[in-house]
Order: structure tokens, then sequence, then C-alpha cells
């Protein structure tokens, strides 16, 4: 029988159940549906079999190839390009979704550790030979935290706003008219915006990487003032890119009617608690 008798028939974006309305059809058996809920045109084809034309690139597809999380990471950077695979009616898979997140804490610490460790080699070499109290401290500060330095209230924003958009994102939501969207697509659209949270931190360090080594052994005047512009250049690339993603999730993906005014709410809310958060941090009045 039908893959819709043991998976009803809901609504891709807000997943209200429709399964009722093809049991009404007696003559003919439309192509195109509205939801009754929040008025998405729906492919009935879609609706019905739903594991059809899952991108083989995707993470979370059933029938993925070879490579997939790196694939799928590298398409997050396209993010016209990976909606425009990634459709609403491919079933949500949380345990992938954490999975991916995982992955991507597990390479941003990676790459903080060899930074930390490259820094501190070059450091400890320049005053002298490295001995097993020197590598005893550089191991307490890699492992329990490599991005421990990394403490500038504007990097400290950059990587809370893309989980604060989500929190707006579920808070508005209901209240919008005509964005009901269910959480589960919140959910995945972060989790795979979070691709540009790490691809910041490894840029940060290689730049960081070059900075230490030309410290050590290179021309200083010239990198003094690049250091610092390329990291401004990462800062301002992931806002771009973040912003792009969410464009581009709430018009392609979740297919809003008025997605630009959600858009704009949601990164404008998100971008100012971000900001507050980081001011706060920066005058001491939390601690963490
Ligand atoms: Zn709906």
């Amino acid at each position: 029988m039908t893959s819709h008798d043991d998976h009803p028939a809901r609504c891709p974006r807000c997943r209200y159940d429709l399964s009722a309305i093809p049991a009404t059809w007696e003559v003919a058996c439309p192509l195109e549906g509205v939801c009754s809920e929040c008025g998405l045109v729906v492919q009935w084809c879609d609706l019905l079999s739903p594991r059809l034309a899952v991108p083989r690139w995707f993470f979370e597809g059933d029938n993925r190839g070879r490579f997939s999380f790196m694939r799928t990471a590298v398409t997050v950077l396209m993010p016209g390009r990976f909606w425009q695979g990634v459709r609403m009616v491919h079933p949500i898979r949380m345990g992938r979704l954490a999975a991916f997140v995982l992955l991507l804490v597990l390479m941003t610490y990676v790459s903080g550790f060899a930074l930390r460790v490259g820094q501190s080699l070059v450091i400890a070499q320049s005053f002298g030979p490295i001995n097993l109290s020197v590598v005893l401290v550089m191991l307490k500060v890699v492992v329990i935290w490599p991005y421990y330095y990394w403490t500038a209230p504007w990097h400290f924003s950059l990587v809370i706003w893309p989980v604060l958009i989500a929190v707006v994102f579920a808070i508005l939501s209901d209240s919008l008219h005509r964005s009901r969207v269910h959480w589960a697509h919140v959910v995945r659209a972060t989790a795979y915006s979070m691709t540009f949270v790490a691809a910041a931190c490894i840029a940060y360090t290689l730049t960081s990487l070059c900075t230490s080594f030309i410290w050590a052994y290179g021309n200083w005047a010239t990198w003094g003032w690049v250091s610092p512009a390329l990291d401004w250049a990462v800062s301002i690339l992931m806002v771009v890119a973040v912003l792009l993603w969410w464009a581009s999730a709430t018009r392609r993906y979740m297919a809003l009617e008025r997605w630009w005014a959600v858009w704009l709410t949601v990164v404008g809310v998100s971008g100012l608690g971000a900001f507050v958060l980081a001011v706060w941090r920066h005058y001491g009045l939390v601690t963490w």
C-alpha cells in the first residue's frame, strides 16, 4: 500500500495532518493542494512519497553517498544551492543533525588544538628549548578549551548569534502571520548554520597560525596590520553568510509568503540580543 498508511500525509511546513483530504478524492486526484492550517501550496506526490529526491550528498538522506558530511558542509557554504536540494518534505533525522553538529564541534576542537600547539611551539622555541613543564602548561590550555584566548566580545557574539536566531524564531514564529513553521525545520536550519561558526573558527586558526610564525620568523612590520584585518574579514564574511543562509531558508526552504519580514525580524532581534550579551560580557557583568 502507499506510504501514508503508516506515515500520515502531513503539511511539510506546519505538520498539520492532511491525510483526511485524499480520502475525499472521488473523481480525480489533484496534483496540488493547499494546507488548511498555514496556506502552503503542497504537491501531493511529495507528501505521499517524501523519501524520493533526497540529494545523494545530503547527510540526513537514507541513500547518502560517501563523504556526505564534508559534501553537506561545503554545500551549506552555498545557501541557495543547499536549500534547492534540501526541502521541507525530506524527513528530518534529529540523530543525524546531532551527529552533524558533533562532527563540527570536533573539527573546531581539532583546529583550535592545532592552533594552540603550533603557537605554543613557536613561543616556547623563541624563549629556549622545550622541556616537559612547558609541554604540560601547553596541554592544560589546549585540552580543556583550545579557544581559551579567543574571548573578544565580538567573537563571542558571533558564536552565540546563530543559536539566538533559533530561539527568536521559536518565540516569534507562532505570532508571525501565516508563518507557522514546525520547530523541527528551525532546528534543521540552525544545525547546518553551525557550519559557518566552524568555518570561521578554522579560518581564525589558519590566520592565527600565520601570525605566530610570522611573529617568530617573518616580517612583522607588514603582518602587524594584516592579521587584525584578516580577523575582521573572517567575522564580516561569517555575518554575511549567516544572513544569506536565513534569507534563503525562510524564502526557498520554508516558502514563507512574507519571508523578508520574518527574516528581518528574526536576524534583527537575535543580532541585538547577541550585541547586548557581548556588551554585558565585555563589562564583566557576567563571568563565564
Ligand atoms: Zn501547513
